[in-house]
């Protein structure tokens, strides 16, 4: 059964501008020029050569052959495509927010190469056809590979199992009733049995205990009480993170932290660590730039599950990405129409925009102030996100070298621009970082060899 994604035949060794193979439709051969390689490996000055979507040279002072497309790098960074572990693309039943494909493009225009994208959709990835129908349209789109995400329990109700095993055989590692938690602990534990005779499958959970949570809009704390709105304590997900470590540790399964947002998760995470748990988590880069403080307007833009929390958190939060304690940084890219988004503070949806804003964020928040080097940065948005789900063995986080697969960043580390939500690819507005002048920018994006962006925009 094609796993999805194929790749034709994966690792040909290829003599240099050979003397003929007889060529496919389409160019063939490709130079990214004059940057700078960076990868889990190191970083150094090179060009890469790409042949028939495969990696064939990096090296100083490549020459085009003729027809090869010459992409220029000067003064840029060549990385492996990002990977974005969580993002919401609304397809099937809420195109009017996101589709698949203006979800890949905007993916892509922030430097992706693969995402995971959440199956709270309508109906909810729970039911191989629905899966089924998921990777087909994507692949046919063919901007990134997007890879869907299984739901944990039939219809997300969290009770019933969903067939966990007949959508990992369609190729879904990653199962969650995202947008819920799965509540109750002997499903939970149920879960992790079942997925641990699963190779590779790793059951991700959005941690907020509903019945902490219940009636609340925002994190609960000073700003909650100044402002009158209802709070969703801390401990509704630290609470389930210490359930579920606990349920992991007992089963042997994996277990992944979607959008860990609280000092004691990542305490919690850094323990079970330590003691062999096996577990990834990862967070947003609005949970470590954004505080609570930032609702104060009542801008719906802000709200968000879950909620952006305290300043002491996002420190905890930094400090956990720097010592691995959070393995990745990933988006929540969770679009909504304005007709629904913008409606009062306690009547709107949570969620926003990230996809495509996420790398740019990192580097002028994170990078530019030395809270993270580059590297550490590119780490937690590409090659470490891609081993957490299996996208490594698919060909996505590097590293860059003869034989690898062709996905690709180049990313101008300099350039300053200004988020302007009309000018996103997502069919949606809602972006809390609308006006933020940022600096670095994706320039190309190469996805199996072939342009998805150049020169700083989508190839279609
Ligand atoms: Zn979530």
């Amino acid at each position: 059964m094609s796993k999805p994604n194929d790749r034709e035949a994966g690792s040909r060794p290829s003599s240099e501008a050979g003397p003929e193979r007889p060529r496919r439709t389409g160019s063939s051969e490709l130079i990214i020029r004059g940057g700078r390689v960076l990868d889990e490996t190191g970083e150094r000055a090179a060009d890469v050569r790409v042949v028939d979507g495969v990696i064939a040279e990096v090296g100083a002072g490549l020459s085009a052959s003729a027809g090869a497309t010459v992409l220029d790098a000067e003064g840029c960074v060549v990385t492996p495509g990002l990977v974005d572990l969580q993002v919401h693309f609304r397809e099937p039943g809420r195109e009017d927010a996101e589709t698949l494909e203006s979800g890949s493009r905007a993916a892509a225009l922030g430097g992706c190469t693969a995402v995971v994208c959440m199956p709270n959709t309508e109906p909810p990835l729970d039911d191989a056809a629905v899966v089924q129908s998921v990777i087909e349209r994507a692949r046919t789109i063919g901007l990134c590979a997007v890879r869907p995400a299984g739901c944990i329990t039939k219809g997300r109700h969290g009770e019933e199992l969903a067939p966990l095993g007949e959508l990992y055989d369609l190729g879904v590692r990653v199962f969650t009733d995202d947008g819920d938690c799965v509540a109750d602990a002997s499903v939970m534990r149920h879960a992790f049995e079942y997925a641990t005779a699963l190779p590779g499958a790793v059951l991700a959970q959005h941690a907020e205990d509903p019945a902490l949570v219940a009636g609340g809009h925002m994190h609960e704390g000073a700003w909650s009480s100044r402002l009158g709105i209802p709070g969703r304590p801390a401990e509704a997900e630290s609470s389930i993170v210490a359930r579920d470590l606990a349920l992991a540790k007992r089963t042997g399964g994996r277990y992944h932290v979607l959008h860990l947002s609280c000092a004691q998760s990542a305490a919690l995470v850094r323990a079970a660590k330590a003691q062999g748990v096996r577990v990834t988590a990862e967070c947003t880069p609005q949970h470590l730039v954004l505080t609570d403080e930032a609702c104060a307007g009542f801008d719906p833009a802000f709200k968000m599950n879950p909620p952006l929390r305290e300043q002491a958190d996002i420190d905890a939060l930094r400090a956990a990405l720097v010592d691995g304690t959070i393995d990745a940084i990933a988006t929540d890219h969770a679009p909504h129409t304005a007709e629904t988004k913008d409606v009062p503070f306690e009547e709107a949806p949570p969620g926003m925009l990230g996809v495509e804003t996420a790398l740019a964020i990192v580097l002028t928040t994170l990078v530019e102030p030395g809270v993270l080097t580059l590297a550490q940065a590119i780490g937690a948005l590409s090659w470490q996100p891609a081993r957490v789900v299996g996208l490594d063995a698919d060909g996505h986080g590097g590293p860059i070298a003869s034989g690898g697969a062709a996905n690709l960043c180049v990313i101008d580390p300099a350039l300053r621009w200004v988020v302007d939500g009309t000018r996103l690819a997502s069919r949606s507005r809602n972006t809390p970082w609308e006006g933020w002048k940022l600096t670095g920018k994706v320039r190309h994006t190469i996805y199996n060899g072939t342009p998805t962006v150049r020169d700083g925009e989508a190839t279609r």
